[in-house]
Parts: structure tokens; sequence; C-alpha cells
């Protein structure tokens, strides 16, 4: 702790550069496949080697569902072809729903700040750790006017991770029914937006949608610390939202 002090005081970096600047720090995330135009072959090779479902073949090529992508990076390999486009970026909160309708929901609930409870409904551990890196110096979510707390009454936006354990059922809807409206859901990692790699099983559901409406879904597995920070600044209408489904049409429009 000293050190980063210390190291602070004489380089003068504090925190993330992530708010109105673009960070570029190495290895503060693992990029995204990306929706490409492919020749039909190609798609149904790529559909094959998926394990999870993330890639579908589309019209001209093949689209990546970001809420079932587990990060595994077999579409991406240096060895076998083809090969997958991957962006870099962080920016991965997509709307939960129609695009136009979440617009006006979200525009209307809140101003600047929020205050969350976290919830882990059945994660592996790795959503949650990212997840608590969000209150360090480094990415000083304080700084932003977002604030954790300990009770759903007190709360504006319920993080959830994990696909929703049969055990955690119950608690979900209770900690959901406790907050004060208006309220918003974001779902944090790949087993709250769609179950992941545990659902739907014999001991977990499809994700927080099949019990809570969710408004905010922010994919990967984990999402990386920024990429949490900006489905909640989504959420409060700071940053645009990026796509739940990358096709090859809007990948060349949304870069990242
Ligand atoms: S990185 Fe994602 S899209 Fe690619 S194979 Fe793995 S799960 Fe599928
Ligand atoms: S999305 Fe990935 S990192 Fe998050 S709880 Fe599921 S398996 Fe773990």
């Amino acid at each position: 702790m000293a050190n980063w002090v210390l190291k602070g005081l004489r380089t003068g970096i504090k925190t993330s550069a992530y708010r109105s600047a673009v960070e570029a720090a190495p290895g503060l995330s693992s990029g995204q496949p990306r929706g490409v135009a492919l020749p039909a072959r190609d798609a149904a090779a790529l559909v094959e080697r998926c394990p999870t479902g993330a890639i579908n073949s589309c019209e001209g090529g093949i689209a990546v569902d970001q809420r079932r992508c587990v990060d595994c990076f077999r579409c991406h390999s240096d060895v076998e072809e083809p090969a997958v486009p991957w962006r870099d970026g962080y920016e991965w909160a997509a709307y939960a729903d129609d695009v136009a309708a979440m617009r006006r929901k979200l525009d209307r609930a809140f101003g600047r700040s929020l205050h969350i409870r976290f919830l882990d409904a059945g994660a592996c551990g790795a959503c949650m750790s990212e997840a608590r890196q969000l209150t360090n110096p480094y990415y000083n979510m304080h700084n932003l006017g977002f604030f954790m707390t300990p009770t759903p009454r007190n709360a504006d936006v319920l993080l959830v991770a994990g696909p929703v354990s049969d055990a955690m059922r119950l608690p979900l809807r209770k900690t959901y029914e406790a907050m004060p409206t208006p309220k918003r859901v974001v779902a944090i990692g790949a087993c709250a937006a769609s179950g992941g790699v545990f659902g739907p099983s014999f001991a977990a559901g499809g994700g927080v949608a099949e019990l809570i409406p969710v408004d905010v879904v922010v994919s990967g597995c984990p999402p990386p610390p920024l990429a949490i920070l900006h489905g909640l600044m989504v959420v409060v209408g700071r940053k645009p939202p990026s796509e739940l489904i990358s096709r090859p049409a809007n990948a060349e429009a949304n870069p990242q």
C-alpha cells in the first residue's frame, strides 16, 4: 500500500483514465470476439467449435451472442483456421431488451449517483472478484458517485453474478422485492446473462432474467472491472450501451 501511494505521488497517476478518456493500460481486458462476414463453410466450422453456442450462422457470416461467450478463445486460435476477429476494449454493457424502450426507462430513473447491492447467485468467484475491484483506489468508483450498500433497502441497483443456483432463487427474489422503486438490475457475466457454463442444469437456472427483470447485461467470463463500471454508467445514462449480439454488419459500426 505504501509503495502504491508513493508511486501515485511520484507519477501523479492514481486512478484509471476511464471516465472521459479511454483506458489503454495493458491487461485490463481480454477483449471479445465479434461477428464477421464469412463463407458458409467457415461459418459452420466456427459454430461447431464454440462450446457454448455463442457463435451462430447468420446471413453472410457469423453472429456472436455475447451473453453466451465464456472467453475460451477456441474460435480465435493461432493454429486453427478460420478464426474469429477479436476486438479490444471493455465497454461491453448492453441493454437487456429493446433499445428504445430501455433508453426511455433508464433515462427517467436516476440522476448521476447510485447505491448498489451486490448479490452472488451461485457465481464461481471470478465475477465477484472483478466487481470487488471497483472499490479499490485504481477504479475508484466512489469518485463517480457509485457506492456499495450492504442492504437492499438502500439500493438503487442490484448487481447480480452467477446463473442463480437453486438455493439462491428465493434470496434473489427477496432481495429484489426489498429494494425501493425505482430499481434496476445489472446482470454481470455469462452465467448471470444466460446460465453460462453452469446452467440451465439440475442445480442452476439459465440466468437472472428467469426470475426478475434485468435492465443491463455485462457480458464476459468474467467481465473486467471497467466493463462493470461501463454497465453502471449505462444505467445512469452517462455512456451509450454496447450490443448483445455482434453481427457482421454492426461489427464495423461498433469496432471498440
Ligand atoms: S471465445 Fe466465446 S465465441 Fe469463441 S469459442 Fe469461446 S465461447 Fe465461443
Ligand atoms: S460468468 Fe464466468 S467468471 Fe462469472 S461466475 Fe460464471 S463462470 Fe464464473
